[in-house]
C-alpha cells in the first residue's frame, strides 16, 4: 500500500525509505470489518542499530548544526503540511486503528498543533546566569540528550508522536521512533511529511514491528540516551529496567484509572456531557479516559438516570461511518474489555449504547456499557479497563470522595463539579493526578498543557513547555577568570 508516495513496508533510516534488513513483513489489519489493510515491516534489531547509528551521524552532522531558530521553523512547516493533509491522515488512521474520523481528523490536527507550539517555542528555551563568588561568570546551558527513543502506542499514534517527537526535535535530539505494530501507517505519513519538510537526513527514524523484538531492542540500546514510552504497565516496567542497565532517563505514561466528582451543588447540564464523552471517546481506549464517576448521594439517582439516557443514545459501528464509538483497537483487545464486563455479571449495568445492526460482524466492536453503584475496591473499579466501560460510584462527603478517588494505583487525570471555591481549591490540591480539572474534563486536549502522572501511571512530563526540560539535560558552566 502507498501511504502518500512512499511503501508501507519500509522504515525510514537516515533519511531514506528502505526495506527491513531482514525482508520480513508483518499484516496490518482494519478492526472496522477485520481484513488486512497492508503489510508493514517487521523491524528487528539490525534495522534498531542502523537507525540509531543514522541518528548519531546526524547528531555529529547537519543536524547538530541546525540552530534553534531553523528547527523551529522546519517544525512550524511540518505543522503545516500536517494540516494540508489532514484528511488523509484522518482516513489512514480511521481504517488502521478504527477510530471514527471526527476524531481522527482531531489527532491530526493536534499532532499540526505540536508541531506549531514545539516549533515556535524551539528558540525560547534558555538558560540561565547565576550570581556566583567573585571573579567567576556562571550560566546553564540546555543540551540535547543525543539519541531519543520513542515507544509508542496504538490508541493516539498521531498525538503522542506529536508530543514527544516534537518536544525531542525542537530541543535538537535525534529520533528513533517505533510505533505500534498496530498503528504505524500514520507514523509512516507524518516521517514522510517530515521528509519533506526539510528536516536533515537522521534526525527522525522510523522502525516499524513487533514491540518484542524492535522496541526491545530500541530500549535496551547503549547508545540512546532517553527513552519516552506511553503504554501498558507491564512494558513500562520492562521499559525502565533496560533503561537501568544503561542508566537513561525515561519518560513513562501507563494510563489511569482517572475519576471525576460529582458534587451536591454540581452543574449536571454542564457535566453531562464530560462526564459521559471522557469514558466513550476513542472506544474509552484513552489513557486518561475518565472510567469512574464519583457522585455524591443526594445526585446519584439524577446522574445514573442522565447518564443512562445518553448511553442508550450512542451508536457504535464502522470507523468510516463516524458514528460516537468506533470498533475497539483488534479482536484481542475486544476479548480483553468483554472479560472485564463479563466480570460484572453480578453488578447492575445502568445502561448499554447500540451495535449499528450493519456492523461487520467481523469488526471488534464492543457495545457501551455503563454500570452503577460499583463498589470502590471491584475490579471494574480499580483496572485500566481500555473500553468503553464507566461505573457509578456513590460517596457520602467529601472525605468519602478523595479517599475513593485516591484509591486507585495510578494517579494521571481527575476532575470536580462543584460550584464551591473553596472545595475546588483544596481538592485540586488533594487529589493524587498529575491534572485536575476543576468543572471541566480534559480541557479539549491542551497541547500546552504538561501531562503526566504519579503511582503505576508512570513518571515524567510530556506536553507544554515542561516537556522541553525533559528533552534536555542541564550542563553548568562555571568561569574563574578574575
Ligand atoms: P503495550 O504492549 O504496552 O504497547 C505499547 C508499545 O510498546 C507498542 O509500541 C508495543 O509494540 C511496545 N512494546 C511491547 N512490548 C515491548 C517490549 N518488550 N519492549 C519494548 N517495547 C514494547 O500496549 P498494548 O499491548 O498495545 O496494550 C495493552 C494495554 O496497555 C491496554 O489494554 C491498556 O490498558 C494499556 N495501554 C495504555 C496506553 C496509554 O496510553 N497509557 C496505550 C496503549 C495501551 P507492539 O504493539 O508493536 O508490539
Ligand atoms: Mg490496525
Amino acid at each position: 500500500m502507498k501511504i502518500l508516495d512512499i511503501d508501507s513496508t519500509h522504515c525510514l533510516i537516515g533519511g531514506r525509505w528502505q526495506a527491513p534488513l531482514s525482508g520480513e513483513l508483518l499484516p496490518l489489519f482494519n478492526p472496522s470489518d477485520g481484513t488486512e489493510l497492508c503489510q508493514i515491516a517487521r523491524g528487528s534489531a539490525d534495522d534498531i542499530e542502523a537507525a540509531v547509528s543514522a541518528a548519531d551521524a546526524a547528531l555529529a552532522g547537519e543536524w547538530r548544526r541546525t540552530t534553534a531558530a531553523e528547527r523551529g521553523r522546519i517544525l512550524t512547516r511540518l505543522g503545516q503540511l500536517v494540516l494540508e493533509h489532514t484528511d488523509e491522515l484522518a482516513q489512514l488512521e480511521a481504517q488502521d486503528v478504527g477510530k471514527p474520523l471526527t476524531q481522527a481528523r482531531a489527532d491530526a490536527v493536534a499532532l499540526a498543533r505540536y508541531m506549531e507550539f514545539y516549533g515556535g517555542a524551539a528558540d525560547k528555551l534558555h538558560g540561565q546566569t547565576i550570581p556566583y563568588l567573585d571573579g567567576y561568570t556562571v550560566y546553564t546551558l540546555r543540551e540535547p540528550h543525543g539519541v531519543t527513543g520513542h515507544i509508542v502506542p496504538w490508541n493516539y499514534p498521531m498525538q503522542i508522536i506529536g508530543r514527544s517527537v516534537g518536544a525531542a526535535l525542537a530541543t535538537g535530539n535525534a529520533c528513533v521512533l517505533k510505533p505500534a505494530e498496530e498503528a504505524c501507517l500514520t507514523a509512516l505519513a507524518f516521517a514522510e511529511l517530515a521528509v519533506r519538510a526539510g528536516l536533515p537526513a537522521g534526525a527522525l527514524n522510523v522502525v516499524p514491528g513487533l514491540g518484542a523484538e524492535a522496541g526491545a531492542a530500541l530500549s535496551h540500546h547503549p547508545c540512546v540516551h532517553h527513552i519516552s514510552f506511553t503504554g501498558s504497565v507491564a512494558v513500562g516496567k520492562l521499559i525502565q529496567k533496560a533503561a537501568a542497565e544503561n542508566v537513561v532517563p525515561v519518560t513513562l505514561e501507563l494510563g489511569g484509572k482517572s475519576p471525576q466528582l460529582v458534587f451536591d451543588d454540581a452543574d449536571l447540564d454542564a457535566a453531562l456531557p464530560f462526564l459521559v464523552n471522557a469514558g466513550i471517546q476513542n472506544a474509552g481506549q484513552t489513557c486518561s479516559a475518565s472510567s469512574r464517576i464519583l457522585v455524591h448521594e443526594s445526585r446519584y439517582d439524577e446522574v445514573v438516570t442522565a447518564m443512562s439516557a445518553k448511553y442508550r443514545n450512542l451508536k457504535a459501528g464502522p470507523a468510516l461511518r463516524d458514528l460516537n464509538v468506533g470498533p475497539l483497537v483488534s479482536q484481542r483487545q475486544k476479548e480483553i474489555v468483554e472479560g472485564f464486563i463479563a466480570a460484572g455479571h453480578d453488578l447492575e449495568i445502568a445502561a448499554q449504547g447500540e451495535i449499528v445492526a450493519d456492523a461487520p460482524s467481523t469488526g471488534a466492536y464492543v457495545a457501551p456499557t455503563l454500570f452503577a453503584k460499583v463498589s470502590p475496591d471491584h475490579s471494574l473499579a480499580q483496572d485500566e479497563i481500555f473500553g468503553p466501560v464507566q461505573v457509578i460510584i456513590p460517596f457520602r462527603d467529601e472525605d468519602e470522595a478523595v479517599a475513593i478517588a485516591n484509591g486507585t494505583a495510578f494517579g494521571l487525570v481527575a476532575s470536580c463539579w462543584t460550584k464551591d471555591g473553596a472545595r475546588q481549591m483544596r481538592l485540586a490540591r488533594k487529589l493524587r493526578a498529575g491534572q485536575v480539572f476543576l468543572n471541566n474534563y480534559g480541557a479539549g486536549g491542551g497541547v500546552e498543557l504538561p501531562f503526566g502522572g504519579t503511582g503505576l501511571s508512570g513518571h515524567g512530563r510530556e506536553k507544554g513547555f515542561e516537556a522541553l526540560y525533559g528533552f534536555t539535560t542541564l550542563k553548568t558552566v562555571a568561569a574563574l577568570h578574575g
